[in-house]
């Protein structure tokens, strides 16, 4: 058996280019091998092209060597990106200005000089307690001006003309998705009071510079689709699919993270990292007795369920 790309199906869209976008702040853990394997086995099955970008834009937080740990660990598994180079977001500084200017220029942007603690004693004060993710859903305080505070923040708005983002989109795995993003997230940040570009910026522009038509990973990222969504249709950028894969959870039931102490994967049996991973993407048991056995196999079984013609 060989795990070279089945042919796409017939359909009218671009391409298919899909991405798995790692922060190299440490190994591989079983919850992101789920998440490169569901993004690997979606466009092998789409008969695509797969990316690994590195999502280093938060540099201060990024520990030197885990990206080569990172493709070791993914090679070991038999998931070699299709491009030799990788994109690394700590070098896109220029398009994400680029970016940033355009959204300035068409007066979606404001400056804000609100602190943690300032946004917190708005909130109190117009009586909204509403918290999500830990993220105060910002009250809008510096859209009339910064009176006289000095800039921090740069946000987009998510009023434009008196009219509230809220974006629709259907999940490939979750179904019809629905969020009010002036309410329930606020005119979010784009450039942080670091002067580092936000997550938001930064992947709305890499996925649209690599042509990425599908982004497949973690459910725990679902929340940040719409704020993308936004960027994307404020920017006039093309909106790629999404479907957001299962979890894995540690043992007090949160999601594994490398915060959470999450174990670096070690790779002397890759073939049964594979199958914990197929099984938490609800894959059956493959008959298979090597990675690339076990990979083709999974492929196949991933058209079978996730490829509409
Ligand atoms: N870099 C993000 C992470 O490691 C993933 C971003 C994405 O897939 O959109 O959680």
């Amino acid at each position: 058996m060989t795990t070279a790309p089945l042919p796409a199906k017939a359909s009218a869209r671009p391409p298919y280019v899909g991405r798995f976008a790692p922060s190299p702040t440490g190994p591989l853990h079983a919850g992101s091998l789920v998440a490169a394997l569901g993004s690997w086995l979606d466009a092998r099955a789409h008969g695509g092209r797969w990316l690994v970008r590195i999502e280093d834009v938060d540099l201060p937080r990024c520990v030197p060597g885990a990206e080569e740990v990172i493709f070791s660990q993914l090679a070991a598994c038999g998931l070699v990106p299709d491009e030799y180079e990788p994109l690394r977001q700590s070098a896109r500084g220029t398009a994400y200005q680029a970016a940033f200017e355009r959204l300035k220029r068409l007066g979606l942007t404001y400056d804000c000089g609100c602190t943690r603690r300032a946004i917190e004693d708005a909130m109190v004060s117009m009586g909204l307690l509403h918290e999500r993710f830990e993220e105060r859903v910002y009250p809008g305080t510096c859209r009339g001006g910064l009176q006289g505070k000095p800039a921090r923040a740069t946000r987009v708005l998510t009023v434009c003309g008196g009219i509230e983002a809220v974006i629709s989109w259907k999940d490939r795995r979750l179904g019809r998705q629905r969020q009010n993003v002036a309410r329930e997230v606020g005119d979010f940040v784009i450039r942080r009071a670091d002067g580092l570009w936000s997550y938001q910026l930064a992947v709305v522009v890499d996925d649209a510079h690599q042509g990425v038509t599908d982004v497949v990973r973690g459910e725990d990222l679902a929340d940040n689709t719409a704020r993308q969504i936004h960027l994307q249709r404020l920017m006039g950028l093309p909106q790629p699919r999404y479907l957001h894969l299962p979890l894995v959870r540690g043992a007090d039931g949160h999601k594994l993270s490398k915060q959470n102490g999450a174990q670096a994967l070690e790779t002397t049996r890759p073939i049964n990292l594979l199958r914990v991973a197929g099984r938490i993407l609800g894959l059956p048991a493959l008959e298979a007795a090597t990675v690339p056995e076990w990979l083709a196999a999974a492929t196949l079984a991933w058209r079978e369920r996730w490829v509409v013609a």
